[in-house]
């Protein structure tokens, strides 16, 4: 009787710190090396990344860092169960470090050449959603929407819009700061108040987060393990942000650079919106398809 009370004793011991190893490994390990595609990228996107009047114009700060602290324990332990309740039974892909999507088992029927897609910076405006959403209706797609906590601020209709289109909403930072400058104090209320205020607005706690230029730090990923939240930069850029007003550039851009598993960063902009269409029918004809953001399992490997 001893025997086996210890024996479960120590079995449950090792069950524990073997879950806690490996939330710890997968989050400081996943990420520390962006692709070099992406960071190609994100160069590209410092110094171009499309910047409106509004961006800077919005308050951070809508929550005291001290609440925030304080509920940060709390926030974690809903995120995660959240995330189980909205997961699917079983996820098919999962992201590897070029930030790349693979499906989960090579024998499968799973199909290899997809590509996920990815519209930063939003909410903008209704009309742009819409479009965007009809023509991901029409390919049977569906995209993973990086908003800023402080558009969702000022337009909390436009986000419930994406939610109830079947839009699957990211964490893109509160400000669109570019959050590597940024200490971990600032970097935590950058998350946190945008996982907070998509949460009140919605009742979704994203698991997806895009920090701006795709430029991180230490603190951000730390942030972003704390909260459940997968970081993702691309590996395939549409440059919609460099070739302003240019919807053919985006379509050659994205062909240029496109493979299997590719995670396209596109924005929610008038062009890209243009462009979209005739863009998925593109890569359909090229024997694509597009990723549930929803059966991309929680954790890089
Ligand atoms: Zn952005």
């Amino acid at each position: 009787m001893f025997k086996k009370t210890a024996g479960w004793l120590l079995l449950s011991v090792l069950i524990l710190s073997a879950c806690s190893n490996q939330s710890t490994a997968g989050n400081t390990g996943a990420t520390q090396t962006p692709a070099t595609p992406a960071a190609t990228e994100q160069n590209t996107g410092a110094t171009a990344a499309p910047q409106t009047g509004n961006d800077t114009t919005a308050s951070s700060g809508t929550t005291s860092a001290g609440s925030t602290d304080t509920k940060s324990g709390e926030n974690s332990s809903t995120t995660a169960e959240d995330s189980k309740a909205e997961a699917p039974a079983s996820y098919t892909y999962h992201m590897n470090k070029n930030y790349d999507i693979v499906p989960n088992k090579e024998s499968d029927k799973t199909p290899k050449k997809v590509v996920l897609l990815t519209f930063d910076d939003g909410p903008k405006e209704a009309k742009m959603i819409n479009s965007m959403i009809d023509t991901l209706d029409k390919h049977n797609a569906r995209a993973i929407f990086y908003v800023n906590g402080s558009r969702v601020k000022r337009h909390p209709e436009l986000l419930k819009l994406i939610h109830d289109r079947g839009g699957v909403i990211g964490n893109h930072t509160y400000d669109h700061i570019v959050l590597k400058n940024e200490s971990p104090a600032k970097v935590k209320q950058q998350i946190e108040d945008t996982q907070k205020i998509i949460k009140e607005t919605i009742n979704v706690t994203p698991r997806f987060l895009r920090p701006p230029n795709g430029a991180g730090n230490d603190a951000v990923h730390e942030v972003a393990a704390k909260n459940n939240l997968m970081y993702m930069n691309w590996s395939v850029g549409s440059l919609d942000w460099v070739n302003q007003d240019d919807p053919q550039a985006v379509i050659t851009n994205v062909m240029d650079q496109l493979h299997s598993g590719s995670t396209i960063l596109m924005h929610e902009l008038p062009w890209t919106v243009e462009a979209l269409d005739q863009l998925l029918t593109k890569l359909e004809a090229k024997g694509y398809t597009f990723v549930d953001p929803d059966t991309i399992e929680p954790e890089m490997r």
